[in-house]
């Protein structure tokens, strides 16, 4: 039974993951603030607890007995594959040393608590030492994790198993070739911008949402939509995967397709196989956090495949605006499915990443990459960093950088030692659309799309990406299901079929 003693431990710690991830929902969801102090302390308790089982002697011995009792058994079988992979993520985990990890978690409390209020202030001179000791931290894990060619390739790897900084370069000047007279075109598209500025009440925004994300196959018997402030998708095993969004009255783009993309994901956590729950293929032992997508790339593609290739298509709107229009009589009574397909793709060139469109969107993760990897690598420093964001906005988008508030201070991710996430965002896209390709070769996803029956393209994505869970790596699960590995020709493909419609 020693195979069965190296499942169970497994499933004791994503038990353990999972309690965390309803405790951190809870905290973004439902906890008054003075909860905050206590569940920091309750949180880190847990994953230290977690952290101490995943390396610690007994998973070490079942790891070697159900070695031993799957001797002799093909390298193909789950069960070999499950022991495989633990034993080798684990060894991953166990390179950065424990006195390290708790040194990165409690200066994440500090330095994002000097980041609001740096932010608040717009001084980034009060938040430049915390940044540099994050940095240095960073610098110390990379070391650690070990590394051939760039530091920053052990940090990307945590999210991304696999990607390197010279392979995203390679990316990253694919799509800024591809980008930049896109975006000159798509900004003489005629747009009625004032269409979203209306008021739309919130209650119909979130109902219309909503059912939308059912059609798409989001199941509301194992999920929950809540507000929040920044959206996000959470899930304790795949028969309790909640999602958030944040609906403003006068903005109604950033309701619905925010609830869209978390959908995206939440669908991804539903589809995973039942056989995987509390196992290895849904627990990240790097980043001690249940989940079955297979990185963080992979999971960004599904959310923004259905926010992107689907909600935001011509063909959507043309099946649907008369369904919003219904919400909205009188919002909408001067609109029709076209103005609102364009006023949905409007390129427009912004300061802050989040609101960012399609065409602008990855000149923003460009620019952090940069940055980051340069900081890394000890070739840019942190006191430098205002300047150079002025210098590489100008360059990206043609702006001029008002205040650190709208440049190097808005994102929250250095303050807390999130290094090497940026890229995700980019990479998802690129996969979104290689997915969406290969669904759409099948006719049923194609008629299904054109008819409005989203389920064809859901159980395409069940079969092809989602139940696999993280037992294949994400080029594994990428080429299994398209054909072909990470590349930027069907994203950029999209795009342009967009710009063009939009100009047509
Ligand atoms: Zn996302």
């Amino acid at each position: 039974m020693t195979y069965a003693a190296f499942s169970s431990e497994i499933a004791r710690i994503n038990d353990i993951l999972c309690a965390v991830n309803l405790l951190t929902w809870d905290a973004r969801v439902m906890m008054p603030p003075g909860g905050t102090d206590a569940r920091g302390k309750q949180i880190a308790t847990l994953v230290g607890l977690a952290r101490e089982m995943a390396t610690g002697d007994t998973l070490q011995r079942a790891i070697e007995d159900a070695r031993l009792e799957l001797s002799g058994v093909p390298r193909g079988d789950v069960r070999v594959l499950a022991v495989e992979q633990a034993a080798q993520s684990i060894a991953a985990l166990a390179r950065i040393p424990a006195a390290l990890v708790g040194e990165a978690a409690e200066l994440k409390t500090v330095a994002q608590a000097a980041w609001a209020k740096a932010r608040a202030a717009n001084d980034f001179a009060g938040f430049a030492p915390m940044l540099e000791r994050s940095m240095d931290l960073q610098r110390e894990i990379a070391a650690s994790l070990g590394y051939t060619a760039h530091p920053y390739d052990a940090l990307v790897s945590t999210y991304e198993p696999g990607m390197t900084w010279s392979r995203l370069q390679e990316l990253y000047g694919e799509l800024r070739r591809a980008l930049s007279p896109l975006l000159a075109q798509a900004r003489e598209a005629r747009v009625r911008s004032e269409i979203l500025d209306r008021a739309y009440p919130v209650e119909k925004q979130r109902a219309f949402s909503s059912l939308v994300s059912s059609r798409f196959g989001y199941d509301f018997d194992r999920g929950r939509l809540d507000d929040t402030v920044h959206p996000f998708e959470i899930s304790f095993t795949r028969s309790d995967v909640r999602i958030t969004g944040r609906f403003r009255e006068t903005w109604l783009p950033g309701g619905l397709f925010a609830v869209w993309h978390e959908a995206g994901h939440g669908m991804y956590e539903q589809g995973i196989s039942e056989n995987f729950s509390r196992s290895v293929f849904t627990t990240d032992f790097i980043n001690l956090y249940a989940v079955g997508g297979a990185s963080f790339g992979t999971h960004e593609s599904q959310s923004r495949l259905w926010e992107n290739r689907v909600g935001r298509s011509r063909r959507f709107w043309e099946l649907n605006f008369g369904e919003l229009q219904k919400t909205f009589p009188d919002q909408l009574a001067d609109v029709d499915a076209e103005e609102f397909f364009r006023v949905v793709n409007a390129a427009r060139p912004g300061f802050i990443r989040v609101e960012a469109d399609e065409l602008t969107y990855d000149l923003h993760i460009m620019l952090r990459s940069e940055i980051e990897a340069g900081l890394i690598a000890g070739e840019i420093r942190v006191k430098d960093l205002p300047d150079l964001w002025r210098e590489k906005m100008k360059q990206a988008l043609g702006l001029d950088v008002p205040d650190d508030r709208l440049g190097v201070l808005q994102d929250v991710h250095w303050s807390s030692g999130m290094v090497g996430s940026f890229p995700t965002y980019t990479i998802g896209n690129i996969m979104s659309s290689q997915f969406f390709a290969a669904a759409c070769r099948e006719k049923a996803v194609a008629s299904g799309l054109d008819t409005g029956d989203y389920s064809p393209l859901k159980t395409w994505l069940n079969t092809n990406v989602h139940q696999h869970g993280r037992s294949k790596s994400p080029n594994e699960l990428l080429v299994d299901a398209t054909g072909s590995d990470l590349s930027t020709a069907a994203y950029i493909a999209d795009l342009t079929r967009k710009v063009e419609e939009m100009a047509s």
